[in-house]
């Protein structure tokens, strides 16, 4: 008797997965990490590395950590009876075992020229054992489709789990993660894109940075005293009062409820918005004496963490533009938002709205949660969806935009990274945007209806809640015969990913994937005078989560 279903969300900042009870059509348990198994802070440093290392290191990777993640389930993984797997188009791919090189090349030209052929990525069914998954042999296997390269099976959540498809009106769903996937609706018409936004929008990146779990500050108030207050997730991700503390010391005036450990990309906004109203920041610049904002004790945010936010403002502000002129409608003509992703959900939607994140002029934001994950919860449970997605796919493929290939999207990222990195006043920027064609910053409407759809992004966590899983724990591991324990390598490696220790006559090395930067870096490769220290050459050992 098989009586479970599991669904699964491959994100780039981290894995969730649910296990579902089929007969009582309910939610168990949550198991998610902090973090993603594979080497790098974004998507293409994950398809970087998966084209880059021995092809089926990311996958293993992947595997390794998904399979320790089921067991955290609390299900006997011997009765599932299907397993769906949702998540833009590289995770997708490189879990499936599928050819990737086409994701990493924009242009038709150049493909042609390397001889890759596109891949078509439609919904599949297949044996959940085939992909890797340690669960009843038999057990079946779903993947949504995706729309095109960019625009996955997350992009398709994002609109199906919303009225997006349905409003007459002229709408915008956004999901609010390091990629950026949108899409605006005008009449039947649907046009979608994807912005390469970074990590500082789910907390990553960002010195004290996390995801959204619990001791993330998710929001931030300014006081007249010049304090402010904190607000962080608890144990069940619902915000809780945190403590009230001096930016410019880090004091705790007030105790909160719940003690933070570090700040998610919500809080991260809200300090930025907050900072601009305060005049403890403008564009780029922290203007108290240190240039640093301190959240209390070991929660510091800097004047470089300033810039890395600003380049996520510039990517979302730039896409949304870009959406809207190359369709040739105003900003000001769309009148719904769909926030989606963790981000997108725990937000102040108008303190995104201040920083462009969200089109100032909009009359109703709906805040909608992990659409990828209760994508994937909902074909566990009826799994006649795949078709219908699949058909949504195909009707809305053809009005992709691809914002690389866009001069707006060029202009107005180049206007707002003057903006956001280098401190550009505003009104200059008026000045630059009308000399490249671009519309003006749309007011702000100071009074937009915020409707908070969904309380927590993973709305159901099930009877047994949630699990954290902190440190991924998957580890890349080699034997160096030739090694002269200069020690160089280990220097090299700023993010404290890297290890060595004699072990008889080699020495043995270890990188911790869930700290390496993967391809985009590889210091310690080069630190290596002798080039005894080869990445390419370790395996994938087993997942140590923790
Ligand atoms: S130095 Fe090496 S181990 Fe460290 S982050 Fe860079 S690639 Fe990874
Ligand atoms: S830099 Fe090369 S020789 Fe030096 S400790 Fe590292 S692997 Fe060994």
């Amino acid at each position: 008797m098989r009586d479970y279903g599991i669904a699964i969300d491959i994100g780039t900042s981290g894995l969730r997965a649910q296990s579902i009870d089929l007969n009582q059509d309910k939610v168990l348990a949550t198991a998610i990490t902090m973090g993603h198994p594979v080497p790098g802070a974004n998507v293409m440093d994950h398809l970087d590395f998966a084209i880059d290392m021995e092809k089926s290191m990311a996958r293993n990777l992947i595997l390794s950590s998904l399979n320790s993640l089921l067991e955290r389930l609390r299900i006997d993984l011997g009765r599932v009876e299907r397993v769906a797997v949702c998540g833009n188009p590289i995770q997708l791919s490189i879990f499936q075992d599928m050819e990737i090189r086409d994701l990493a090349y924009s242009g038709e030209r150049a493909k042609k020229k390397l001889g890759i052929e596109n891949i078509k990525r439609d919904a599949r069914v297949l044996d959940a054992g085939s992909l890797g998954l340690n669960v009843h042999p038999e057990a079946e296997g779903y993947i949504p489709p995706a729309v095109k390269h960019e625009i996955g099976a997350d992009a398709l959540a994002m609109m199906y789990k919303t009225d997006f498809l349905t409003t007459d009106e002229i709408s915008m769903v956004t999901d609010y993660g390091t990629n950026a996937e949108m899409a605006i609706k005008i009449g039947n018409d649907i046009i979608t894109g994807s912005a390469a936004a970074g990590p500082a929008i789910e907390g990553q990146h960002v010195g004290k940075g996390m995801l959204a779990a619990p001791g993330a500050i998710s929001d931030i108030d300014p006081r007249e005293d010049g304090l402010v207050n904190t607000y962080v997730l608890n144990r069940d991700l619902y915000k809780s009062r945190g403590a009230v503390i001096d930016p410019n010391s880090g004091e705790i005036v007030e105790k909160g409820e719940y003690e933070a450990k570090g700040i998610t990309g919500t809080g991260v906004v809200a300090l930025v918005s907050t900072g601009m109203d305060t005049g403890l920041m403008s564009p780029g610049k922290i203007n108290n004496e240190e240039n640093l904002v301190r959240l209390q004790k070991g929660i510091e945010f800097s004047q470089e963490d300033l810039r890395e936010v600003g380049k996520t403002i510039a990517a979302f502000t730039s896409g949304h533009m870009t959406l809207t002129q190359e369709s040739g409608i105003s900003l000001r003509d769309i009148k719904n938002m769909y926030m989606t992703g963790a981000t997108g959900t725990y937000v102040d939607a108008f303190k995104a709205m201040k920083l462009g994140l969200v089109p100032g002029t909009v009359e109703k934001v709906m805040q909608v949660g992990n659409t990828s994950l209760a994508l994937a919860c909902d074909i566990v449970r009826d799994t006649g969806m795949l078709d219908i997605l699949q058909e949504t796919a195909d009707s809305i493929r053809a009005k992709h935009l691809m914002f690389a290939e866009s001069k707006v999207f060029e202009n107005a990222f180049a206007v707002e990274m003057g903006v956001w990195v280098q401190g550009m006043p505003f009104d200059q920027e008026e000045g630059m945007r009308k000399h490249f064609g671009l519309e003006p910053r749309p007011p702000l409407n100071p009074d937009p209806d915020v409707i908070r759809i969904r309380e927590r992004d993973i709305h159901d966590l099930g009877m047994h809640g949630l699990t954290v899983v902190e440190n991924v724990g998957t580890v890349l591991r080699g034997e160096l015969s030739e090694c002269n324990e200069c020690g160089r390598c280990i220097k090299s490696c700023n993010e404290e990913a890297l290890s060595l220790r004699p072990d008889g006559s080699v020495m043995v090395i270890e990188v911790n994937t869930g700290r390496c930067l993967g391809t985009a870096c590889k210091r310690c490769e080069r630190a290596c005078k002798s080039k005894f220290l080869k990445l390419h050459s370790l395996k994938v050992e087993s997942g140590g989560m923790v």
